[in-house]
């Protein structure tokens, strides 16, 4: 099968199977990967008049961007105040701003594009597991005064009223984020991608970039591209291709389950259509789709857990913990996918080497994040701007080695256990 059994790929729009690579071509810029980050470049490239080929391993969306949650909001994968600290408070506003810049970005391209099937549906809410009135509202005027960005506060009978459970309290509501279905998103950029004369290549993995008098050589096992510039988007996918970055991130694996049809229920326990999450570190997010069945999100670990049986019992139990009556529902499917974290937790978008740039580690916040570096990246290969500089103070970090993957699942344990103390109401 060309992509895994996702809920998305069973409601995918046609699309063609694009062939390998075969023989040598030259283009201005190669992009490794068709994700989101690869994409977005990819789009901003050929606007700016740039000759461009993708070359994906897979499929186009095959890796994160097209298993991922579908939630879009403003924000990185770190949050606000650890990058107030790192960077102080006016180069925070200024990140903060691309992050939004990310989310207008996908709006836009869905109309510009008339892209179909991306079953955009808009407002999210952020509900508390313990209560939490005077935090919530002292943070949603923080939001205002430094970031100019609006909240609604809501209480918790309005969110209950909203999400029918006991195990939420106050609330923060954002009418600017939204949700929609990430594979056909892809998918119908891909297809405007090859109508502006994009060339991208399926089934074909790249294993190394060799760099030669100011030119890239991208070598794969069945023909080579010689591009001014190479842009790696390979994500929680990458591999040896990128030696600087494959010591800089960890490959994250995170979950999702789809319910059955809910029938009645679903209205009777999420009354919006909006996006909900909670506010653990790593918390629980979830939306219905058509109409009536739950898509659910939660967990993370650095063991790369497949089997869906083992998946679906650990996200039930998140689920039910939440919603008790969803106890007896089937679970239609469950699937998980790699993300990209650095320790810094911030997108790594860099050039190490003179046309070799790095686009990646969007972490779980990547549909806005990884848009928007995209196409910093591609004004900055096309010299319109070097926006990308701003993310420059987090760069290529060591990522811990062996000891990385056992450091971030405690980090993560602990983590879950002071959520859960907290909540302890
Ligand atoms: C289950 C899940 C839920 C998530 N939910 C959300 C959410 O709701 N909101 C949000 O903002 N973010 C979410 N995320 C995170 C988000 O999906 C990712 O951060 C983002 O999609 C990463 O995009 P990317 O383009 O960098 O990488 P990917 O989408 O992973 O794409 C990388 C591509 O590169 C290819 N590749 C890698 N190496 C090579 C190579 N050597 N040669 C050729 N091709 C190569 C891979 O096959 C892959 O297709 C979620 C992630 C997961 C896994």
């Amino acid at each position: 099968m060309q992509y895994p059994n996702t809920y998305y790929a069973s409601t995918a729009i046609a699309q063609p199977i694009r062939a390998p690579l075969q023989g040598d071509i030259e283009v201005d810029v190669c992009i490794v990967g068709a994700g989101i980050a690869g994409l977005s470049c990819a789009l901003e490239l050929i606007n700016l008049g740039k000759t461009v080929a993708i070359v994906e391993r897979e499929a186009v969306a095959w890796g994160a961007s097209g298993r991922s949650g579908g939630l879009v909001m403003a924000g990185w994968a770190q949050g606000l105040d650890a990058i107030e600290q790192r960077v102080g408070l006016k180069k925070s506003q200024a990140l903060f701003e691309l992050s939004v810049r990310g989310v207008d970005k996908i709006r836009q391209n869905i109309t510009d594009y008339a892209l179909q099937h991306c079953d955009l549906k808009e407002g999210q809410l952020m509900a508390a597991r313990y209560p939490q009135g005077d935090e919530l509202r002292a943070k949603l005027h923080y939001m205002a005064d430094n970031y100019e960005f609006s909240l609604a506060f809501l209480e918790t009978e309005q969110v209950r009223e909203i999400c029918r459970t006991q195990r939420y309290f106050q609330g923060l509501y954002s009418s600017q984020s939204f949700h929609f279905h990430p594979l056909n998103y892809c998918l119908g950029l891909a297809q405007v991608l090859e109508e502006k004369g994009v060339l991208i290549f399926e089934k074909t993995a790249v294993h190394e970039v060799k760099s030669t008098a100011g030119s890239q050589s991208v070598i794969t096992a069945t023909g080579n591209i010689q591009a001014r510039q190479v842009v790696f988007c390979g994500g929680g996918y990458s591999g040896g291709e990128t030696p600087e970055l494959k010591r800089s991130f960890l490959p994250i694996s995170t979950y999702m389950l789809l319910t059955e049809p809910l029938g009645p229920l679903a209205s009777q326990l999420i009354s919006r259509p909006i996006s909900i999450m909670d506010d653990r570190r790593a918390g629980d997010y979830y939306r219905l789709v058509e109409g009536d069945r739950l898509l659910w999100g939660s967990r993370i670990s650095t063991a790369k857990k497949t089997d869906e049986d083992h998946l679906a019992t650990l996200l039930r139990q998140d689920m039910v913990a939440v919603y008790p009556e969803l106890g007896e529902v089937k679970i239609d499917k469950c699937w998980s996918g790699l993300m990209a974290y650095a320790g810094h937790k911030m997108p790594i978008v860099t050039e190490p080497k003179k046309g070799q740039w790095i686009c990646s580690a969007f972490g779980g916040h990547g549909l806005n994040t990884g848009t928007v570096c995209g196409t910093l990246v591609a004004q900055a290969i096309c010299g319109i701007n070097n926006d990308y500089r701003q993310l420059e103070p987090f760069g290529l970090a060591w990522n811990g080695g062996v000891l990385g993957p056992v450091v971030a699942n405690l980090t993560y344990k602990y983590l879950r256990i002071r959520d859960q103390w907290q909540e302890r109401v």
